[in-house]
């Protein structure tokens, strides 16, 4: 190579005298700890981890836009919302349980985040590919996410420690329906919807109120792997959806999704036909038909994994004017935990490194800690303050609220609507949206994930839990695991309780 290379350097700049050769006394005798250049070479390879993601350990991400189609503006005030508004956004897919280096053709629900930089600071949306998930309470999360790693004596996963947890949280029937059918291994990234799966809240700019789901369609189209595919593409690239997503980008062909809303006027909420808030239920279509916002385009790759994939932190916090929460108690926990796991896992000021920086000015009165580096100068660091420091706004500030029923203190399951049970809509989706050949992959995928390991009691409980959801998939799942057939429990009762 003629063109001069630069001179290696330490981490301060001073020029380094070798690359290879550590600093010793004679040719073979000890090596001199003095030897600052190869000691923090050591040091700093012992620190080049943090800790990763206890859930969503495993995913990629890209860059793009999103831009907004239609005007949604009767709904929602939120700027990036409003027609032809072009938002600069990153975007990370993962998979769940499984660890950095684990498949990503495992079964397992997708994570879906997005942060938009809009001009209100960042929105982010922190969905997966299914519109519902396992629990309903912020309290079961834990134990929940225990049951899909791995055991404290073996370090193994356990199918047996799944389908007991599953089995003894019926709430968890609709979502582990989804996973066990074709839908439970997309193809690629590409070709998966995402949902913000949670109720929000959308407030037009008189005022009005609106509940609201999103739904980012793939434009690419539903794709998925058989049982027997995803497990070969496991072994054969175990990072088939990392290098999918990456070459599509690379060659030109930045994959979109069309996101879609469905709206409920405020009122409807308390007297609709399922409980809106509970994270286990979707809004049938046929009673909040999607209406269509905007596109999303993923068109760049990231130039730095570490940097823009490993430390982006995404928080359902991250709201901004026009856009608020619901009751929703999974979204409630979510609030604190993902912003609080960035501080544990990158550090408490992690959102001044690029990849989390807001494009607009940050005013606040949090300051200094490990790793700080935007300095506030000559600021009053108190409010409130007679100096020139920054005023909250109440007009148009991000908190949106909604009205509570007075109630005692207590530990209450979800109000239960009408319709509302557990595996109600399990059973419409076996029903009337699978087809003969879903169905069979259904009982396929069932029957194999809960033959191995699975204790015969267990078992007769997964029986159950599918006859629960639909008698003919209950007696097939019987007979592929040679269990006896199970009754289906009566429907639950509608009467709201509190322990
Ligand atoms: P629709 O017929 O209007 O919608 C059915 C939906 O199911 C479509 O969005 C379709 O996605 C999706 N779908 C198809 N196969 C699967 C699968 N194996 N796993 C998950 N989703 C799948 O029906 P309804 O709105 O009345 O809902 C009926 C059932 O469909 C629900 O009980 C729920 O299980 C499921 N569903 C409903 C959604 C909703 O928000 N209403 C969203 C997703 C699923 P696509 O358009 O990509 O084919």
């Amino acid at each position: 190579m003629s063109e001069k290379r630069p001179t290696t350097t330490t981490d301060s700049g001073v020029p380094a005298t070798n690359d290879e050769r550590s600093l010793t006394v004679g040719p073979q005798g000890p090596t001199a700890l003095h030897d600052h250049y190869v000691v923090q070479k050591m040091q700093h390879f012992n620190r080049e981890r943090v800790p990763e993601r206890v859930v969503h350990a495993k995913g990629s991400g890209a860059h793009g836009f999103f831009e907004t189609t239609e005007d949604v503006s009767q709904f929602t005030k939120a700027g990036l919302f409003q027609p032809g508004t072009r938002t600069p956004m990153f975007a990370r897919f993962s998979t769940v349980a499984g660890e950095q280096g684990s498949p990503d053709t495992a079964r397992d629900p997708r994570g879906f985040a997005l942060k938009f930089y809009t001009e209100q600071g960042n929105y982010d949306l922190v969905g997966n590919n299914t519109p519902v998930f396992f629990v309903r309470d912020a309290s079961k999360f834990q134990d929940f996410i225990h049951s899909q790693k791995r055991l404290p004596d073996t370090g193994m996963r356990s199918n047996e420690m799944q389908w007991d947890f599953w089995t003894l949280s019926p709430e968890s029937a609709h979502q582990v329906t989804i996973l066990m059918s074709d839908r439970g291994v997309p193809r690629t990234y590409r070709h998966m919807n995402g949902f913000g799966s949670h109720t929000f809240s959308w407030q037009n700019s008189g005022g009005e109120k609106f509940w609201v789901k999103y739904h980012f369609k793939t434009v690419q189209g539903s794709e998925t792997y058989t049982e027997d595919e995803a497990v070969e593409m496991a072994s054969q690239d175990p990072d088939a959806h990392r290098r999918d997503l990456r070459k599509a980008i690379d060659d030109g062909d930045a994959p979109e999704w069309k996101l879609e809303v469905q709206v409920m006027p405020f009122e409807e909420a308390l007297d609709y036909r399922f409980n809106p808030f509970d994270l286990t239920k979707v809004w049938p279509h046929s009673d909040y038909p999607a209406i269509p916002v905007g596109r999303m385009v993923l068109d760049r790759n990231p130039d730095n994994f570490f940097a823009e994939v490993e430390q982006a932190g995404f928080s359902p916090s991250n709201l901004v004017p026009g856009i608020g929460l619901s009751p929703d108690k999974m979204l409630m926990g979510r609030i604190f935990s993902y912003h609080d796991t960035h501080l544990h896992r990158i550090g408490p000021n992690y959102e001044q490194l690029p990849i989390n920086s807001p494009k607009v000015e940050v005013h606040s009165y949090n300051f200094d800690g490990p790793m700080t580096y935007i300095n506030k100068g000559d600021q009053p660091v108190y409010a409130p303050n007679s100096k020139g420091g920054p005023v909250a706004d109440g007009e148009n500030g991000a908190d949106l609220s909604w009205e509570v029923e007075g109630g005692e203190l207590g530990r209450y399951e979800n109000p239960k609507h009408r319709e509302d049970d557990d595996f109600g809509q399990a059973g419409t989706l076996v029903r009337e949206v699978m087809d003969d050949a879903k169905r069979d992959a259904l009982v396929e995928n069932i029957v194999g994930h809960a033959s191995a390991e699975v204790t015969g009691e267990t078992q007769d409980r997964v029986v159950a839990y599918w006859t629960n959801v639909d008698r003919g998939i209950g007696d097939r799942v019987a007979s592929g695991l040679k269990r006896s057939t199970q009754a289906a429990t009566p429907p639950q009762a509608e009467v709201p309780s509190s322990v």
